[in-house]
C-alpha cells in the first residue's frame, strides 16, 4: 500500500510541472528584411533546424518586410512573395514598418498572411479594412508569451510614407498607447514589444516601461551586439536586408525572467538551403520583363548622390523643368556598376510608386521647401539638378543645417525671386511647406521618366557628380 501510494505521488510530481523549474523561450526575429526574397532558402533551412531542437521557436519580424526588391513589389498582388514565404517558413508575428504602407495591397496581404500583424498605435477606420491586433499572447508549452507591437511615426505623426498610403488611418505615438497594456505583464510569464521605433526610441520605452522583459527593434538598421540591456531590458535589432538575425533564449523561472541572452545569426552564411523554397523564390523571379537593358553606365555609379543628380537630370528634361530636387531616401541603392542598366535596377533605385509633380516657386520657396522637408537635417537634404547647394552647417549641433546657398551650375549667382518650373516626386511637397496650388501632378511614374531618360540618353556617366557643397560654421 505504501509503494503504490509513493508511485502514484512520484506520478504526480513527474506529471506536474516543478515549480522553480527553469525553463527556455527561444526566439528568432529579423527586422527590416526590405524583400530580400533570395535569402529565404537559407532563413528556411535555418528555422527547421531551430526548431528541430525547439519546435515551440517563435519567429517574429519587426517590420519592414517589403520596399527594396522590386520582384516582391511589383509583384501582381504587390509584395505578396514575402507574404508568401514568410507563410511557409512559419512566422508567427510581425510588427508594421513605415514601409508596410508604401502600396495600397496592406489590407490584401493582411489577409493572406497566416500569422497576425501587431501594432496597438494604428487605429484603421473600417473603410480600409486593415486587421492588426494591438497585442497577442504566445502559448509556449505552457508559458504564456505576451507581444505588444508598434509603428514608427513621422513628425507629421504618420508612418514615414506618401500621406495618400495611410488615408483613412489615425496613429498615436506609442509612448501614449503602450502603457494600456501593462497588464500583459502580470497576466503573462514573458512580456516582449515588438517595436519598428527605431533603437534611440526603443533606449526612451525602455525607460518608460520597465515591465518588458525584451524590445524586438527595428527600423533604425542598427547592428547590436547582443549586450544592449537598458533599465534591465534586452534591446535587440539587425542591420537592414537581412544583415542579420538575432537568436533569443529567455530563461523562465517561477514566472521570472532570470536570464536573457542574444545571438546573431548571419543567414547569408547558414550552410543549408531549403530546396522547396528555392524553387518557390525561383518562382517570383521568372520575370522576363525586369532583365531588358534601357542604357549603359560608362562608369560605375559610386554614390547616392551620383544616382540622385541621374534622377534630378531626368526630372528636368522629360517635365520640361527648370530644376529638380530628390529626396535621398528616394534613391534605394548605393552604387551602380558599369555596364547594363535594366528595368530591374530603375525599379530597385526607385521602388515607391511615385507620380512626377512640377512646382512653380521662386528660389526662396524651393530653399524653404527643402529645408522643411528634412527638418535641417543634413542627412535627407533633397539631392539637386539644375542648380548647385551649398550646406552650412552648425558647428554647434552636429548635422544641423544653419543656412542655405543657391548657385548656378557654372557657380554665378541664383536669382532668388524669379519663378522656376522645378520638379520631383509627390513625396516631397507632400511632406513639406510649399505655396498653396504650386503644384501641378503631371500622373507619369517617375520610374517612367528615369526609364525614358534613359532610353533617350542610351549611355550616362555621373562619375564624380556632387552639387552640394558642406561647410561647418
Ligand atoms: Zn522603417
Amino acid at each position: 500500500m505504501r509503494q503504490k501510494i509513493f508511485v502514484t505521488w512520484l506520478s504526480l510530481l513527474l506529471l506536474c510541472p516543478v515549480f522553480g523549474q527553469k525553463k527556455e523561450i527561444h526566439i528568432l526575429a529579423a527586422n527590416d528584411m526590405h524583400a530580400q526574397i533570395e535569402v529565404f532558402p537559407q532563413l528556411a533551412a535555418l528555422i527547421d533546424s531551430l526548431r528541430a531542437e525547439d519546435p515551440s521557436l517563435l519567429v517574429f519580424s519587426a517590420g519592414d518586410n517589403r520596399t527594396g526588391n522590386p520582384i516582391n513589389d511589383k509583384y501582381r498582388i504587390p509584395a505578396y512573395p514575402m507574404v508568401a514565404l514568410m507563410n511557409l517558413t512559419g512566422f508567427n508575428g510581425s510588427t508594421l514598418g513605415n514601409h508596410e504602407f508604401d502600396v495600397h495591397s496592406l489590407s490584401r496581404l493582411v489577409g493572406l498572411s497566416n500569422f497576425r500583424y501587431i501594432c496597438a498605435n494604428i487605429f484603421p477606420s473600417d473603410s480600409v479594412n486593415i486587421k492588426t491586433v494591438p497585442y497577442q499572447i504566445f502559448d509556449v508549452e505552457g508559458l504564456k508569451v505576451g507581444v505588444v507591437g508598434a509603428v514608427q511615426l513621422s513628425p507629421q505623426g504618420i508612418p514615414s510614407t506618401h500621406p495618400d498610403n495611410v488615408k483613412g488611418i489615425a496613429f498615436k505615438p506609442a509612448e501614449e498607447v503602450i502603457g494600456q497594456y501593462e497588464w500583459l505583464s502580470s497576466e503573462c510569464d514573458v512580456t516582449i514589444l515588438l517595436s519598428h521605433l527605431g533603437y534611440p526610441k526603443d533606449i526612451e520605452m525602455a525607460h518608460q516601461f520597465p515591465w518588458f522583459d525584451l524590445i524586438i527593434g527595428g527600423h533604425t538598421h542598427t547592428q547590436l551586439k547582443g549586450d544592449e540591456v537598458e533599465n534591465g531590458i534586452l534591446i535587440t535589432q539587425n542591420k537592414n536586408k537581412f544583415g542579420r538575425v538575432t537568436y533569443i533564449t529567455l530563461t523562465v523561472d517561477s514566472d521570472k525572467v532570470t536570464d536573457k541572452k542574444a545571438e546573431y545569426i548571419d543567414v547569408k552564411k547558414y550552410g543549408k538551403r531549403s530546396g522547396l523554397v528555392d524553387a518557390m523564390v525561383a518562382h517570383f523571379n521568372d520575370n522576363p520583363e525586369f532583365r531588358r537593358v534601357v542604357a549603359i553606365a560608362d562608369r560605375p555609379f559610386e554614390t547616392r548622390e551620383e544616382l540622385g543628380c541621374m534622377m534630378c537630370d531626368a526630372y528636368i528634361s522629360e517635365c520640361h523643368a527648370d530644376l529638380a530636387v530628390e529626396n535621398p531616401g528616394g534613391v534605394r541603392i548605393d552604387s551602380h556598376p558599369a555596364g547594363d542598366i535594366t528595368v530591374l535596377d530603375i525599379l530597385e533605385m526607385d521602388p515607391f510608386d511615385n507620380n512626377a509633380v512640377v512646382l512653380e516657386l521662386t528660389g526662396e520657396e524651393l530653399v524653404t521647401m527643402m529645408r522643411t522637408y528634412c527638418h535641417d537635417r543634413y542627412i535627407s537634404f533633397p539631392f539637386v539638378g539644375g542648380f548647385k547647394c551649398e550646406l552650412i552647417l552648425d558647428r554647434n549641433e552636429p548635422g544641423i543645417i544653419k543656412d542655405v546657398k543657391l548657385t548656378t551650375l557654372d557657380g554665378r549667382k541664383f536669382n532668388m525671386k524669379k519663378k522656376y518650373r522645378v520638379a520631383t516626386n509627390n513625396y516631397i511637397p507632400a511632406t513639406s511647406k510649399i505655396p498653396e496650388g504650386s503644384a501641378h501632378m503631371l500622373n507619369i511614374q517617375t520610374t517612367d521618366i528615369l526609364t525614358r531618360f534613359l532610353e533617350n540618353n542610351k549611355t550616362v556617366n555621373y562619375q564624380g557628380v556632387r552639387r552640394l557643397t558642406v561647410l561647418s560654421r
